[in-house]
Protein backbone atom coordinates (compact mmCIF):
# COMPACT_ATOMS: atom_id res chain seq x y z
CA UNK A 1 0.00 0.00 0.00
CA UNK A 2 1.49 3.25 -1.21
CA UNK A 3 4.93 2.14 -1.26
CA UNK A 4 6.00 5.01 -3.61
CA UNK A 5 4.74 7.26 -1.17
CA UNK A 6 6.30 5.90 1.78
CA UNK A 7 9.73 6.30 -0.32
CA UNK A 8 9.40 9.68 -1.27
CA UNK A 9 8.39 10.88 2.21
CA UNK A 10 11.11 8.97 4.09
CA UNK A 11 13.90 10.58 1.30
CA UNK A 12 12.10 14.29 2.07
CA UNK A 13 13.18 13.55 5.83
CA UNK A 14 16.42 12.52 5.01
CA UNK A 15 17.30 16.16 3.86
CA UNK A 16 17.08 17.28 7.25
CA UNK A 17 19.62 13.94 8.40
CA UNK A 18 22.40 15.33 9.61
CA UNK A 19 21.32 18.60 10.75
CA UNK A 20 21.33 19.55 14.08
CA UNK A 21 18.75 22.24 14.39
CA UNK A 22 15.13 23.58 12.26
CA UNK A 23 15.79 26.22 10.59
CA UNK A 24 13.28 28.38 8.12
CA UNK A 25 15.65 26.97 5.45
CA UNK A 26 16.11 23.14 5.83
CA UNK A 27 12.07 23.11 6.94
CA UNK A 28 11.31 24.85 4.23
CA UNK A 29 13.15 22.23 1.44
CA UNK A 30 11.77 19.23 3.61
CA UNK A 31 8.35 20.71 3.30
CA UNK A 32 8.44 21.47 -0.54
CA UNK A 33 9.89 17.72 -0.60
CA UNK A 34 6.91 16.36 1.01
CA UNK A 35 4.39 18.31 -0.80
CA UNK A 36 5.84 16.77 -4.14
CA UNK A 37 5.67 13.11 -2.70
CA UNK A 38 2.35 14.00 -1.94
CA UNK A 39 0.97 15.82 -5.23
CA UNK A 40 3.08 12.74 -6.93
CA UNK A 41 0.70 10.33 -5.14
CA UNK A 42 -2.45 12.49 -6.79
CA UNK A 43 -2.96 14.01 -3.61
CA UNK A 44 -5.11 16.95 -4.53
CA UNK A 45 -3.71 20.50 -4.68
CA UNK A 46 -5.26 22.45 -2.26
CA UNK A 47 -5.10 19.40 0.34
CA UNK A 48 -0.70 18.93 0.05
CA UNK A 49 -0.09 22.60 0.74
CA UNK A 50 -2.39 22.54 3.26
CA UNK A 51 -0.39 19.89 4.75
CA UNK A 52 3.07 21.31 3.90
CA UNK A 53 1.82 24.98 5.12
CA UNK A 54 0.81 23.21 8.62
CA UNK A 55 3.97 20.75 8.55
CA UNK A 56 6.03 24.01 8.17
CA UNK A 57 4.23 26.50 10.68
CA UNK A 58 4.11 23.60 13.41
CA UNK A 59 7.64 22.71 12.73
CA UNK A 60 9.49 26.06 13.65
CA UNK A 61 6.63 26.89 16.65
CA UNK A 62 7.87 23.38 18.27
CA UNK A 63 11.31 23.54 20.26
CA UNK A 64 13.42 20.67 19.49
CA UNK A 65 13.77 18.38 22.29
CA UNK A 66 17.64 17.38 22.82
CA UNK A 67 16.74 13.56 22.17
CA UNK A 68 14.69 13.98 19.16
CA UNK A 69 16.67 14.92 15.85
CA UNK A 70 14.79 17.72 13.31
CA UNK A 71 14.06 14.38 11.00
CA UNK A 72 12.44 12.82 13.72
CA UNK A 73 10.25 15.74 14.65
CA UNK A 74 9.40 16.33 10.70
CA UNK A 75 8.15 13.22 10.65
CA UNK A 76 6.31 13.09 14.06
CA UNK A 77 4.96 16.48 13.35
CA UNK A 78 4.12 14.84 9.36
CA UNK A 79 2.30 12.30 10.72
CA UNK A 80 -0.05 14.30 13.16
CA UNK A 81 -1.15 16.42 10.46
CA UNK A 82 -1.72 13.80 7.76
CA UNK A 83 -4.26 11.93 10.53
CA UNK A 84 -6.33 15.25 10.87
CA UNK A 85 -6.44 15.95 7.64
CA UNK A 86 -7.37 12.23 6.92
CA UNK A 87 -10.51 13.37 9.79
CA UNK A 88 -8.77 12.77 12.91
CA UNK A 89 -11.02 10.46 14.56
CA UNK A 90 -11.83 6.78 13.64
CA UNK A 91 -15.87 7.22 12.48
CA UNK A 92 -18.14 4.16 12.96
CA UNK A 93 -20.73 3.18 11.02
CA UNK A 94 -24.51 3.23 12.17
CA UNK A 95 -26.41 0.46 12.40
CA UNK A 96 -28.73 1.35 14.99
CA UNK A 97 -32.21 0.87 14.05
CA UNK A 98 -34.81 -2.32 13.65
CA UNK A 99 -33.83 -3.03 10.78
CA UNK A 100 -30.96 -0.39 9.92
CA UNK A 101 -31.05 0.36 6.49
CA UNK A 102 -27.30 0.71 4.79
CA UNK A 103 -27.75 2.08 1.24
CA UNK A 104 -24.52 1.35 -1.13
CA UNK A 105 -24.02 4.08 -3.78
CA UNK A 106 -21.29 4.12 -6.05
CA UNK A 107 -20.06 3.92 -9.78
CA UNK A 108 -20.16 0.74 -11.62
CA UNK A 109 -16.79 -1.67 -10.69
CA UNK A 110 -15.88 0.21 -7.57
CA UNK A 111 -16.58 -2.40 -5.85
CA UNK A 112 -20.28 -1.60 -4.38
CA UNK A 113 -21.21 -5.53 -4.58
CA UNK A 114 -18.12 -6.78 -2.97
CA UNK A 115 -18.48 -4.03 -0.19
CA UNK A 116 -22.40 -5.48 0.33
CA UNK A 117 -21.04 -8.89 0.93
CA UNK A 118 -18.17 -7.83 3.23
CA UNK A 119 -20.48 -5.35 5.04
CA UNK A 120 -22.34 -8.47 5.56
CA UNK A 121 -20.14 -11.31 6.62
CA UNK A 122 -18.36 -8.54 9.14
CA UNK A 123 -21.70 -7.84 10.53
CA UNK A 124 -22.06 -11.75 11.00
CA UNK A 125 -19.24 -12.02 12.87
CA UNK A 126 -20.89 -9.47 15.37
CA UNK A 127 -24.06 -11.94 15.68
CA UNK A 128 -26.09 -9.34 13.21
CA UNK A 129 -28.45 -11.07 10.92
CA UNK A 130 -28.67 -9.31 8.05
CA UNK A 131 -30.10 -9.10 4.86
CA UNK A 132 -28.95 -8.12 1.42
CA UNK A 133 -31.27 -6.48 -1.26
CA UNK A 134 -30.40 -6.64 -4.46
CA UNK A 135 -31.50 -3.14 -6.33
CA UNK A 136 -29.71 -3.48 -9.33
CA UNK A 137 -32.59 -3.56 -12.11
CA UNK A 138 -30.45 -3.53 -14.89
CA UNK A 139 -28.18 -5.96 -15.07
CA UNK A 140 -29.43 -9.33 -14.16
CA UNK A 141 -25.94 -10.67 -13.51
CA UNK A 142 -25.62 -8.00 -10.59
CA UNK A 143 -28.15 -9.78 -9.27
CA UNK A 144 -26.93 -12.99 -9.79
CA UNK A 145 -23.51 -12.01 -8.08
CA UNK A 146 -24.80 -10.85 -4.70
CA UNK A 147 -26.78 -14.20 -4.78
CA UNK A 148 -23.69 -15.96 -5.20
CA UNK A 149 -21.63 -13.74 -2.69
CA UNK A 150 -24.78 -14.29 -0.57
CA UNK A 151 -24.55 -18.13 -0.90
CA UNK A 152 -20.46 -18.10 -0.28
CA UNK A 153 -21.09 -15.87 3.34
CA UNK A 154 -23.93 -17.59 4.11
CA UNK A 155 -26.52 -14.76 4.62
CA UNK A 156 -29.60 -14.37 2.93
CA UNK A 157 -30.42 -12.08 -0.62
CA UNK A 158 -33.88 -10.91 -1.17
CA UNK A 159 -34.50 -10.00 -5.13
CA UNK A 160 -36.93 -9.44 -7.56
CA UNK A 161 -35.79 -10.27 -10.81
CA UNK A 162 -38.31 -9.06 -12.53
CA UNK A 163 -39.46 -5.76 -11.09
CA UNK A 164 -38.00 -2.96 -12.45
CA UNK A 165 -38.48 -0.62 -9.68
CA UNK A 166 -35.78 -0.71 -7.11
CA UNK A 167 -37.80 1.75 -4.16
CA UNK A 168 -40.41 -0.84 -4.53
CA UNK A 169 -37.98 -3.99 -4.21
CA UNK A 170 -35.93 -2.23 -1.43
CA UNK A 171 -39.19 -1.14 0.64
CA UNK A 172 -40.88 -4.76 0.48
CA UNK A 173 -36.86 -6.25 1.60
CA UNK A 174 -37.07 -3.99 4.33
CA UNK A 175 -40.44 -5.22 5.25
CA UNK A 176 -39.66 -8.72 5.09
CA UNK A 177 -36.61 -8.23 6.78
CA UNK A 178 -38.80 -7.21 9.53
CA UNK A 179 -41.18 -10.58 9.13
CA UNK A 180 -38.16 -12.72 9.82
CA UNK A 181 -36.37 -10.77 12.58
CA UNK A 182 -33.09 -9.62 10.46
CA UNK A 183 -31.83 -6.28 12.26
CA UNK A 184 -29.79 -4.94 9.06
CA UNK A 185 -30.71 -4.44 5.61
CA UNK A 186 -27.97 -3.66 3.08
CA UNK A 187 -29.05 -2.00 -0.24
CA UNK A 188 -26.91 -2.72 -3.16
CA UNK A 189 -27.59 -0.44 -6.07
CA UNK A 190 -26.99 -0.10 -9.53
CA UNK A 191 -24.23 2.40 -10.38
CA UNK A 192 -23.04 3.30 -13.94
CA UNK A 193 -20.02 3.92 -15.71
CA UNK A 194 -19.68 7.74 -15.27
CA UNK A 195 -21.65 10.20 -13.01
CA UNK A 196 -25.28 10.29 -14.73
CA UNK A 197 -27.91 12.19 -14.37
CA UNK A 198 -30.39 8.97 -13.85
CA UNK A 199 -28.60 7.28 -11.70
CA UNK A 200 -28.28 10.44 -9.26
CA UNK A 201 -32.72 10.93 -9.69
CA UNK A 202 -32.45 6.61 -8.38
CA UNK A 203 -30.01 6.84 -5.60
CA UNK A 204 -31.81 10.16 -4.77
CA UNK A 205 -34.90 8.53 -4.76
CA UNK A 206 -34.09 5.07 -3.10
CA UNK A 207 -32.56 7.81 -0.33
CA UNK A 208 -35.49 9.64 0.21
CA UNK A 209 -38.05 7.00 0.12
CA UNK A 210 -36.00 4.34 2.59
CA UNK A 211 -34.78 7.23 4.98
CA UNK A 212 -31.51 4.97 5.41
CA UNK A 213 -29.67 4.84 8.52
CA UNK A 214 -26.59 5.33 6.80
CA UNK A 215 -25.70 5.53 3.29
CA UNK A 216 -22.25 4.81 2.09
CA UNK A 217 -20.33 5.90 -1.01
CA UNK A 218 -17.81 3.20 -2.49
CA UNK A 219 -14.89 4.47 -4.67
CA UNK A 220 -12.12 2.86 -6.35
CA UNK A 221 -8.92 4.45 -4.84
CA UNK A 222 -7.48 3.40 -7.57
CA UNK A 223 -8.83 6.52 -9.75
CA UNK A 224 -7.13 8.88 -7.68
CA UNK A 225 -8.08 12.95 -8.45
CA UNK A 226 -11.36 11.30 -10.17
CA UNK A 227 -12.78 9.22 -7.05
CA UNK A 228 -11.92 12.86 -5.18
CA UNK A 229 -14.80 14.62 -7.95
CA UNK A 230 -16.98 11.50 -8.39
CA UNK A 231 -17.37 11.89 -4.50
CA UNK A 232 -18.04 15.20 -4.30
CA UNK A 233 -20.76 15.03 -7.16
CA UNK A 234 -22.53 12.13 -5.10
CA UNK A 235 -22.45 14.38 -1.93
CA UNK A 236 -24.11 17.33 -3.58
CA UNK A 237 -27.36 15.06 -4.55
CA UNK A 238 -26.83 12.32 -1.79
CA UNK A 239 -25.49 13.94 1.32
CA UNK A 240 -24.13 10.38 2.61
CA UNK A 241 -22.82 9.44 5.47
CA UNK A 242 -19.35 8.15 4.77
CA UNK A 243 -16.74 6.71 2.57
CA UNK A 244 -15.87 3.03 1.56
CA UNK A 245 -12.57 3.17 -0.11
CA UNK A 246 -11.94 -0.24 -2.50
CA UNK A 247 -9.19 -1.45 -3.77
CA UNK A 248 -6.05 -0.17 -2.06
CA UNK A 249 -4.38 -3.57 -2.41
CA UNK A 250 -4.01 -2.39 -5.43
CA UNK A 251 -1.14 -0.38 -7.08
CA UNK A 252 -2.73 2.96 -5.86
CA UNK A 253 -0.82 6.17 -5.29
CA UNK A 254 -3.02 6.95 -2.04
CA UNK A 255 -4.11 10.43 -3.28
CA UNK A 256 -7.36 9.09 -2.92
CA UNK A 257 -7.39 8.35 0.94
CA UNK A 258 -5.58 11.70 1.96
CA UNK A 259 -7.90 14.23 0.11
CA UNK A 260 -11.34 12.87 0.43
CA UNK A 261 -12.07 14.26 3.70
CA UNK A 262 -10.66 17.15 3.37
CA UNK A 263 -12.23 18.13 0.33
CA UNK A 264 -16.05 16.35 0.77
CA UNK A 265 -15.35 16.75 4.56
CA UNK A 266 -17.08 13.09 4.57
CA UNK A 267 -15.31 10.60 6.86
CA UNK A 268 -13.83 7.30 4.95
CA UNK A 269 -15.29 4.43 7.05
CA UNK A 270 -13.46 1.48 5.46
CA UNK A 271 -11.13 0.15 3.30
CA UNK A 272 -11.35 -2.60 1.31
CA UNK A 273 -8.36 -4.33 0.73
CA UNK A 274 -8.92 -7.45 -1.82
CA UNK A 275 -11.40 -9.34 -3.08
CA UNK A 276 -11.34 -11.87 -0.80
CA UNK A 277 -14.59 -11.13 2.16
CA UNK A 278 -12.21 -10.90 4.76
CA UNK A 279 -10.51 -8.37 3.17
CA UNK A 280 -11.92 -5.29 4.86
CA UNK A 281 -10.83 -2.46 7.83
CA UNK A 282 -12.25 0.30 9.65
CA UNK A 283 -10.47 3.29 8.65
CA UNK A 284 -8.38 4.97 11.42
CA UNK A 285 -6.53 7.71 9.90
CA UNK A 286 -3.63 7.95 12.82
CA UNK A 287 -2.85 4.42 11.68
CA UNK A 288 -3.05 5.09 8.06
CA UNK A 289 -1.13 8.04 8.41
CA UNK A 290 1.73 5.79 10.52
CA UNK A 291 1.75 3.42 7.34
CA UNK A 292 1.86 5.66 4.35
CA UNK A 293 5.25 7.04 6.50
CA UNK A 294 6.50 3.17 7.04
CA UNK A 295 5.77 3.76 10.75
CA UNK A 296 4.25 0.21 10.48
CA UNK A 297 0.72 -0.47 11.77
CA UNK A 298 1.23 -3.04 14.67
CA UNK A 299 -1.87 -2.58 16.27
CA UNK A 300 -3.84 -3.41 13.08
CA UNK A 301 -1.78 -6.32 12.39
CA UNK A 302 -2.19 -7.96 16.03
CA UNK A 303 -5.81 -7.04 15.72
CA UNK A 304 -6.24 -8.76 12.23
CA UNK A 305 -4.66 -11.65 14.14
CA UNK A 306 -6.83 -11.76 16.81
CA UNK A 307 -10.04 -11.45 14.42
CA UNK A 308 -8.36 -14.43 11.93
CA UNK A 309 -6.75 -17.06 14.55
CA UNK A 310 -8.38 -19.66 15.64
CA UNK A 311 -8.42 -19.78 19.31
CA UNK A 312 -8.63 -23.70 19.68
CA UNK A 313 -5.85 -24.12 17.35
CA UNK A 314 -3.76 -21.89 19.13
CA UNK A 315 -3.70 -23.93 22.26
CA UNK A 316 -3.34 -26.74 20.76
CA UNK A 317 -0.28 -25.43 18.86
CA UNK A 318 1.15 -23.97 22.14
CA UNK A 319 0.91 -27.16 23.47
CA UNK A 320 2.99 -29.23 21.27
CA UNK A 321 5.76 -26.39 21.07
CA UNK A 322 6.02 -26.67 25.13
CA UNK A 323 6.21 -30.71 24.24
CA UNK A 324 8.93 -29.76 21.60
CA UNK A 325 6.23 -31.54 19.45
CA UNK A 326 5.70 -29.19 16.67
CA UNK A 327 6.07 -31.17 13.05
CA UNK A 328 5.14 -30.22 9.41
CA UNK A 329 1.37 -30.51 10.13
CA UNK A 330 1.26 -27.90 12.42
CA UNK A 331 3.28 -25.55 10.55
CA UNK A 332 0.96 -26.18 7.17
CA UNK A 333 -2.02 -25.73 9.43
CA UNK A 334 -0.12 -22.01 10.73
CA UNK A 335 0.36 -21.46 7.00
CA UNK A 336 -2.83 -22.22 6.93
CA UNK A 337 -4.01 -19.11 9.42
CA UNK A 338 -1.17 -16.55 7.90
CA UNK A 339 -3.08 -16.92 4.68
CA UNK A 340 -6.41 -16.08 5.96
CA UNK A 341 -5.14 -13.02 7.61
CA UNK A 342 -5.25 -11.62 3.89
CA UNK A 343 -2.73 -9.76 1.68
CA UNK A 344 0.59 -10.98 2.78
CA UNK A 345 2.32 -7.93 1.58
CA UNK A 346 0.29 -5.74 3.28
CA UNK A 347 0.60 -7.47 6.32
CA UNK A 348 4.52 -7.15 6.43
CA UNK A 349 3.72 -3.69 5.78
CA UNK A 350 2.20 -3.43 9.13
CA UNK A 351 5.48 -4.59 10.35
CA UNK A 352 7.40 -0.96 11.24
CA UNK A 353 10.56 -0.36 8.43
CA UNK A 354 9.06 -3.89 6.50
CA UNK A 355 7.03 -1.22 4.02
CA UNK A 356 10.25 0.22 2.70
CA UNK A 357 12.19 -3.43 2.58
CA UNK A 358 9.59 -4.42 0.38
CA UNK A 359 9.39 -1.78 -1.94
CA UNK A 360 9.79 -3.29 -5.36
CA UNK A 361 9.57 -6.94 -4.20
CA UNK A 362 6.65 -9.23 -5.12
CA UNK A 363 5.36 -11.32 -2.13
CA UNK A 364 1.52 -12.84 -2.45
CA UNK A 365 -0.15 -15.44 -1.28
CA UNK A 366 1.85 -17.76 -4.03
CA UNK A 367 4.53 -17.49 -1.91
CA UNK A 368 3.76 -20.29 0.18
CA UNK A 369 3.32 -22.39 -2.90
CA UNK A 370 6.25 -24.05 -2.85
CA UNK A 371 6.63 -24.51 0.93
CA UNK A 372 3.06 -26.18 1.06
CA UNK A 373 3.63 -28.48 -2.07
CA UNK A 374 7.41 -29.90 -0.35
CA UNK A 375 5.39 -30.65 3.20
CA UNK A 376 2.24 -32.04 1.21
CA UNK A 377 4.81 -34.32 -0.80
CA UNK A 378 5.75 -36.30 2.75
CA UNK A 379 4.18 -38.65 3.80
CA UNK A 380 2.25 -38.65 7.09
CA UNK A 381 4.48 -40.37 9.45
CA UNK A 382 7.25 -37.83 7.59
CA UNK A 383 5.85 -34.71 8.81
CA UNK A 384 4.93 -36.27 12.22
CA UNK A 385 8.83 -37.15 12.46
CA UNK A 386 10.52 -34.52 10.25
CA UNK A 387 13.60 -36.04 12.11
CA UNK A 388 13.04 -39.20 9.51
CA UNK A 389 13.26 -37.18 6.75
CA UNK A 390 17.02 -38.37 5.31
CA UNK A 391 18.77 -37.86 1.94
CA UNK A 392 16.49 -40.44 0.56
CA UNK A 393 13.58 -39.34 1.56
CA UNK A 394 14.50 -35.70 0.51
CA UNK A 395 15.09 -36.55 -3.09
CA UNK A 396 11.84 -38.07 -3.53
CA UNK A 397 9.57 -35.45 -1.79
CA UNK A 398 11.85 -32.84 -4.20
CA UNK A 399 10.64 -35.36 -7.25
CA UNK A 400 6.91 -35.88 -5.97
CA UNK A 401 6.11 -31.84 -5.50
CA UNK A 402 8.15 -30.50 -8.50
CA UNK A 403 10.89 -28.33 -6.51
CA UNK A 404 14.47 -28.87 -6.65
CA UNK A 405 16.22 -30.71 -3.52
CA UNK A 406 17.94 -27.35 -2.66
CA UNK A 407 14.30 -25.95 -1.59
CA UNK A 408 13.93 -29.55 0.48
CA UNK A 409 16.64 -28.63 2.39
CA UNK A 410 16.47 -25.38 2.77
CA UNK A 411 12.95 -25.59 4.30
CA UNK A 412 14.74 -28.83 6.59
CA UNK A 413 16.91 -26.40 7.37
CA UNK A 414 14.56 -23.39 7.89
CA UNK A 415 12.31 -25.62 10.18
CA UNK A 416 15.37 -27.30 12.20
CA UNK A 417 16.40 -23.69 13.12
CA UNK A 418 12.45 -22.91 13.88
CA UNK A 419 12.47 -26.08 16.18
CA UNK A 420 15.88 -25.12 17.64
CA UNK A 421 14.59 -21.75 19.09
CA UNK A 422 11.16 -23.56 20.39
CA UNK A 423 13.22 -25.51 22.38
CA UNK A 424 15.29 -22.68 23.77
CA UNK A 425 12.24 -20.60 24.36
CA UNK A 426 10.97 -23.46 26.32
CA UNK A 427 14.10 -24.21 28.56
CA UNK A 428 13.56 -20.77 29.06
CA UNK A 429 9.74 -21.15 30.30
CA UNK A 430 9.19 -18.48 27.81
CA UNK A 431 7.52 -20.28 24.88
CA UNK A 432 3.79 -19.13 25.97
CA UNK A 433 5.07 -15.53 26.64
CA UNK A 434 6.84 -15.50 23.00
CA UNK A 435 4.15 -16.88 21.23
CA UNK A 436 1.95 -15.11 22.68
CA UNK A 437 3.47 -12.11 21.22
CA UNK A 438 3.45 -13.51 17.62
CA UNK A 439 -0.06 -14.01 17.50
P1 LIG B 1 -19.81 -2.93 -8.47
O1 LIG B 1 -20.08 -2.85 -9.94
O2 LIG B 1 -19.63 -1.57 -7.87
O3 LIG B 1 -20.80 -3.75 -7.72
O4 LIG B 1 -18.37 -3.61 -8.33
P2 LIG B 1 -17.98 -5.11 -7.95
O5 LIG B 1 -18.22 -5.36 -6.50
O6 LIG B 1 -18.60 -6.04 -8.92
O7 LIG B 1 -16.40 -5.04 -8.15
C1 LIG B 1 -15.78 -4.82 -9.39
C2 LIG B 1 -14.47 -5.60 -9.46
O8 LIG B 1 -13.54 -5.11 -8.50
C3 LIG B 1 -14.64 -7.08 -9.14
O9 LIG B 1 -13.81 -7.80 -10.01
C4 LIG B 1 -14.17 -7.21 -7.71
O10 LIG B 1 -13.68 -8.48 -7.44
C5 LIG B 1 -13.09 -6.16 -7.66
N1 LIG B 1 -12.88 -5.61 -6.30
C6 LIG B 1 -13.79 -5.09 -5.45
N2 LIG B 1 -13.18 -4.64 -4.33
C7 LIG B 1 -11.86 -4.89 -4.46
C8 LIG B 1 -10.69 -4.65 -3.64
O11 LIG B 1 -10.74 -4.10 -2.54
N3 LIG B 1 -9.49 -5.05 -4.16
C9 LIG B 1 -9.39 -5.65 -5.37
N4 LIG B 1 -8.18 -5.99 -5.79
N5 LIG B 1 -10.45 -5.87 -6.16
C10 LIG B 1 -11.67 -5.50 -5.73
Amino acid sequence: MFDNLSYKLDRAFKTLKGTGKITEINVATTAKEIRRALIDADVNYKVAKDVTDKIKEEALGRDVLISVSPGQLLVKITQEELTKIMGGEKKDINIQGDPAVVLISGLQGSGKTTFSGKLATYLKKQGRQTLLIACDIYRPAAIEQLKTLGEQIGVEVYAEPENKNAVEIAQRGIEYAKRNGKKTVIVDTAGRLAVDEQMMKEISELKENLNPTETLFVVDSMTGQDAVNTAKTFDERLDFDGVVLTKLDGDTRGGAAISIRHVVNKPIKFISTGEKMENLDLFYPDRMAQRILGMGDVVSLVEKAQQSFDEDEAKRINAKIRKNQFNFDDFLSQLEQIKKMGNLKDLMGMIPGMGKALKGIDIDDDSFIPIEAIIRSMTPTERENPDIIDGGRRRRIAKGSGRTIQEVNNLMKQFADMRKLMKQMNKMGGAQRALGNLM
